[in-house]
C-alpha cells in the first residue's frame, strides 16, 4: 500500500521548487557588500549624485569658456541634447520639469535670438546671457532639488535594505530550521513508513489470527452452551443429591448408633468367641484322649506295577459292626505255613491273622483321606499339645510315601508333612482373627547308625552330614535342640517344599556313598510352633514330629555273614534297638514306669518331648501287599499291634 504523503513532505516540495529564486543574487543591497565591491562598482554605488554633478559641472566650464564664442555655440546644443534624455530615466517624473526648463533655456535662447546680436550690441549680450544665466541658475537649483531627493531617496532605500537585510537573516534562520525540521520529519517519516509496513504485516497475520480466533470462540460458544445444559442437569441432579444426602445423614447417625451397640456386641461376641474357641480346644483334647492319646493307623500300599499278584484272599479288610458303611479298622491277613502239614499230607489252609487298629487304609486309599484322618490330631499342635507321628514298617512298604508323598510332585501324590503345614498355616490365619499370632520353625535331621545328620545343610556342609548333637536348648530347659543344624523359619507352602526338595537332595548324595542309607536312617522332621494371644497375655507352643522310621525288617539269622553282612548286621541291630527302644518307651510310658528308657537311643532322646503323658502320638503301620513280605508284614503288624494297646496317661496343653 502507498504511504499518504505527509504534509512536511509538501512542505519540502515547495521550498525545493523556491531554491533556485533564494539562491539567486538579491537586487537588494545585502548589509556590508558596499565592501564586497569592486573599486568602479563602489563609485556607482556611493557618488551617483557626483557623476550627475560632473555632468552638471560642464556646464560652468561651458560658461566660463562661454568667451570662445564658436563653442559656446555648440556645447548648448550637444549638452542639452544629450543630457535631456538621460535625466528623465534617473530622477522620474519631479525633476522633468526643471530639465525640460533647463532644456528650454538654449532652446529659447536660441529659438528666442533669430538673430545673432551685433557685436556691438553688448547690453543686448548681457542681456541674453543673464536671462541665459538666470535659466541655468533655476535649473541649477532644480537639480539641487532633485539630487536632495534622490539623496532622501537612496537613504530611504538603504534603511529598507537593511530592513530586509535583517529580514532575509531572519528568513534563512527560519528556513534552515525549516529544512532541518523537514529532515526530521523526513527520517520520521521513513521510520513510520517502515512501522507502517511492519503493522500491515503484523495486521495480516493477526487477520488470520482474528479469523482463528473467531472459529474457537465459537466452538467454545457451542461448548459453553453444552456445558451449561450440563450444568443444569448436574444442579438438578445436585438438587437431588441434597435431598437423598440429608435422608442419608439422618440414616448415618441412625447408623452411628448402630455401630455403637455393634461394636459392644462385637466385644461381647469376641469375649464369647474366645471363650469357645478355648471350650473348642478343651472338647477337641478330650476327644483325641478318647480316641487314645496312642493311635495306630495301618495303611497297605497298593501293588506296584510288575509286582507279582497276591492270591485272593491273601489280604483282607472285613466291615466293622456298623457294615460296609463304617470306616475300616481290620485287617485280615492269611499266611499258608508249608512247614505245617495235615495228616493227610496235604497242604494245611491258610492261617488267618486278625488286626485291628484305629483305622485301616486299603490299597486305594489317597493321600487326601489319610490326612483327613489326621487333621484334628495336627490341629492339637496349635492348641498346644505335642503330636507326633511315626511311620513304622519294612523298607519299601510306602512310609516315605506316606511322609513326604509320592516321586514327580504331583499335588495328588502329597504327602503328610506338606499336607499338615499348609493346614496348619491356614488355622494359624484364622486364628489370627481372635487375636493369636503364630511362628514355626522347621527342622529335618536323619538318625543313621546312632548319628545325627542334619537333612537341611546346604553349602558346603551339604550331604557330609555334619556331627550333630541333641543338646538340651539351655541350661534347666526342658527343650532339646541339634547342634549345628538348620532351625528354618517357614511360613508358606513354598518354603516348605523347598526345605523337602533340599533333603531328598542331601539324601540322595549320602545314598551314593552308602547304599541303601535312607531305608536304614530315621528321618525327623520337627515342627516347633510359637502362638500367642498378646491382648489376653496367652502364650502356647508345642512341636510337631513327623516322623520317617527305617527299614523294620530283620535280617535272615539263617544267612552265611560275609565281611558287608556283619556291616549290614550291626546298622539292622542299631536299627532294631532304636525301633525296640521306641517300643519300650512306649510300654513304659503306656506302664507309668518311674524310669523311661528315652536315653537308650538317639531317636527317642530326641522325640522325648513328643512322647509321654503330655503329647499325642499317631502310629502308621505300613504294609506291603505282597505275599512274599507276609513275615515282616506279620511282624510289623505285631508290633503296632502292641503299641495299639498302650494308653499313655492324659495328654496336657504346654500353656504358659
Ligand atoms: P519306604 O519308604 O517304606 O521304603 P516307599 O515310600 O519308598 O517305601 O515306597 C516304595 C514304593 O512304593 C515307592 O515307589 C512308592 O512310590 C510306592 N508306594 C508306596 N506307597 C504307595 C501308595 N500308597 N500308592 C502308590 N504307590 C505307593
Ligand atoms: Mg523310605
Amino acid at each position: 500500500m502507498e504511504p499518504q504523503r505527509s504534509p512536511l513532505l509538501e512542505v519540502k516540495g515547495n521550498i525545493e521548487v523556491k531554491r533556485p529564486l533564494v539562491k539567486a543574487p538579491s537586487r537588494l543591497p545585502l548589509p556590508g557588500s558596499r565592501f564586497k565591491r569592486g573599486p568602479d562598482q563602489m563609485e556607482d554605488a556611493l557618488e551617483p549624485e557626483k557623476k550627475r554633478t560632473r555632468g552638471l559641472g560642464t556646464a560652468p566650464k561651458i560658461a566660463t569658456s562661454r568667451p570662445r564664442a564658436p563653442a559656446l555655440t555648440t556645447v548648448p546644443q550637444t549638452q542639452g541634447q544629450t543630457a535631456a534624455p538621460k535625466v528623465p530615466k534617473k530622477t522620474g517624473p519631479r525633476c522633468s520639469t526643471a530639465i525640460a526648463t533647463a532644456a528650454a533655456a538654449p532652446s529659447m535662447l536660441g529659438g528666442k535670438k533669430p538673430s545673432k546680436r551685433p557685436a556691438w550690441d553688448l547690453k543686448g549680450q548681457l542681456c541674453d546671457l543673464t536671462a541665459e544665466l538666470k535659466c541655468y541658475r533655476e535649473r541649477t537649483q532644480t537639480l539641487d532639488q532633485e539630487n536632495q531627493q534622490l539623496r532622501d531617496q537612496l537613504r530611504e532605500a538603504q534603511q529598507q535594505a537593511t530592513v530586509l537585510g535583517a529580514e532575509r537573516r531572519t528568513l534563512e534562520g527560519e528556513l534552515a530550521r525549516v529544512q532541518a525540521q523537514a529532515e526530521q520529519g523526513q527520517q520520521e517519516l521513513g521510520n513510520l513508513s517502515a512501522r507502517v509496513l511492519e503493522l500491515e504485516e503484523r495486521l495480516g497475520t493477526q487477520e488470520s489470527l482474528v479469523q482463528e480466533l473467531q472459529k474457537e470462540q465459537l466452538g467454545l460458544q457451542e461448548e459453553r452452551r453444552g456445558l451449561a445444559t450440563r450444568l443444569e442437569e448436574q444442579e438438578r441432579r445436585l438438587q437431588t443429591s441434597e435431598a437423598a444426602l440429608s435422608g442419608s445423614q439422618a440414616e448415618v447417625a441412625s447408623l452411628r448408633q448402630e455401630t455403637v451397640a455393634q461394636a459392644a456386641l462385637l466385644a461381647e461376641r469376641g469375649e464369647r468367641l474366645h471363650g469357645l474357641e478355648m471350650e473348642r480346644r478343651r472338647l477337641h483334647n478330650q476327644l483325641q484322649e478318647l480316641k487314645g492319646n496312642i493311635r495306630v493307623f495301618c495303611r497297605v500300599r497298593p501293588v506296584l506295577p510288575g509286582e507279582p499278584t497276591p492270591s485272593p484272599g491273601f489280604l483282607l479288610f472285613p466291615s466293622g459292626p456298623g457294615g460296609p458303611s463304617d470306616l475300616p479298622t481290620r485287617l485280615s491277613l492269611s499266611r499258608s505255613d508249608e512247614r505245617r502239614g495235615t495228616l493227610s499230607g496235604a497242604p494245611a489252609p491258610p492261617t488267618r491273622h486278625d488286626f485291628s487298629f484305629d483305622r485301616v487304609f486299603p490299597p486305594g486309599s489317597g493321600q487326601d483321606e489319610v490326612f483327613e484322618e489326621i487333621a484334628m490330631l495336627v490341629q492339637s499342635a496349635l492348641d498346644g499339645y505335642p503330636v507326633c507321628i511315626f511311620a513304622y514298617g519294612q523298607t519299601g512298604s510306602g512310609k516315605t510315601f506316606t511322609m513326604e508323598g509320592g516321586p514327580g510332585g504331583d499335588p495328588q501324590v502329597e504327602g503328610l508333612i506338606p499336607r499338615a503345614l499348609r493346614h496348619l498355616f491356614s488355622i494359624a490365619q484364622e486364628l489370627g482373627g481372635q487375636g493369636w499370632t503364630y511362628s514355626f520353625v522347621a527342622s529335618y535331621v536323619e538318625i543313621y547308625n546312632e548319628t545325627v545328620r542334619d537333612l537341611l545343610a546346604t553349602g558346603t556342609r551339604k550331604g557330609q552330614g555334619g556331627e550333630c548333637e541333641i543338646r538340651r536348648a539351655g541350661p534347666g530347659s526342658e527343650e532339646l535342640t541339634v547342634t549345628n543344624a538348620r532351625y528354618v523359619p517357614v511360613s508358606c507352602e513354598k518354603e516348605v517344599e523347598a526345605l523337602l526338595h533340599l533333603a531328598r537332595q542331601n539324601r540322595a548324595v549320602a545314598r551314593t556313598a552308602q547304599n541303601e542309607r535312607s531305608s536304614r536312617s530315621h528321618s525327623v522332621f520337627q515342627l516347633q510352633i510359637s502362638g500367642e494371644h498378646a491382648a489376653r497375655g496367652l502364650q502356647c507352643g508345642a512341636p510337631l514330629s513327623l516322623v520317617d522310621l527305617a527299614g523294620s525288617e530283620r535280617l535272615d539269622p539263617g544267612l552265611a555273614l560275609g565281611p558287608g553282612e556283619r556291616e549290614r548286621l550291626r546298622e539292622t541291630q542299631a536299627i532294631n534297638s532304636s525301633l525296640s527302644t521306641l517300643g519300650l518307651v512306649i510300654m513304659a510310658l503306656s506302664n507309668k514306669e518311674s524310669h523311661v528308657p528315652y536315653r537308650n537311643s538317639k531317636l527317642t532322646y530326641l522325640l522325648q518331648n513328643s512322647l509321654g503323658g503330655s503329647a499325642k502320638m499317631l502310629m502308621f503301620v505300613n504294609i506291603s501287599p505282597l505275599e512274599e513280605n507276609v513275615s515282616e508284614s506279620l511282624n510289623s503288624l505285631r508290633f503296632a499291634s502292641k503299641v495299639n494297646q498302650c494308653v499313655i496317661g492324659t495328654a496336657q496343653a504346654n500353656r504358659k
